[in-house]
């Protein structure tokens, strides 16, 4: 547990939560400030800061998580859709460094957009960039 984060107190259960998945490696919580109703967060027990640090069998139990809870939540609230989310980082949104994954369920009309604006790339970019990451 690392001292002052609050997403390892709540994983470990020093803060209440209101929780509707746990095993002993993952906690699955309400979010307070629910983009959707039902929007909910998988978070490991023990203190990773974001994908980078999280070990890959612990990625591999969340997202096995992250399905199972999509295939309840979808039938339990009768959601149309599904994200899921996940930031890395300020630049990327990440306000809580303790990693999580976000479970969004998506309702018709629900207002939320969690989708970007679509850039450009020429094939000569689309070439260097896959490049850059083969290299
Ligand atoms: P992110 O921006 O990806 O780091 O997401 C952080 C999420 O944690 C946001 O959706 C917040 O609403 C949520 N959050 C922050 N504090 C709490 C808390 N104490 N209990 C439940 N959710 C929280
Ligand atoms: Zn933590």
């Amino acid at each position: 547990m690392k001292d002052n984060c609050i997403f390892c107190k709540i994983a470990n259960g020093e803060i209440p939560s209101k929780t509707i998945f746990e095993n002993d490696n993952f906690r699955v919580i309400l979010d307070l400030g629910p983009a959707t109703k039902g929007h909910a967060l998988v978070m490991p027990k023990e203190h990773y800061a974001n994908l980078y640090e999280l070990p890959e069998d612990l990625a591999m139990e969340a997202m096995k998580i992250a399905k199972q809870m999509a295939e309840k939540m979808t039938k339990a609230l009768s959601c149309q859709g599904f994200n899921l989310v996940q930031n890395n980082g300020e630049v990327a949104g990440q306000t809580v460094h303790h990693f999580h994954l976000h479970l969004i369920p998506r309702y018709e009309g629900d207002g939320q957009n969690i989708l970007w604006e679509p850039g450009k790339a020429s094939p000569e970019e689309l070439e260097e960039v896959k490049n850059c990451i083969l290299q």
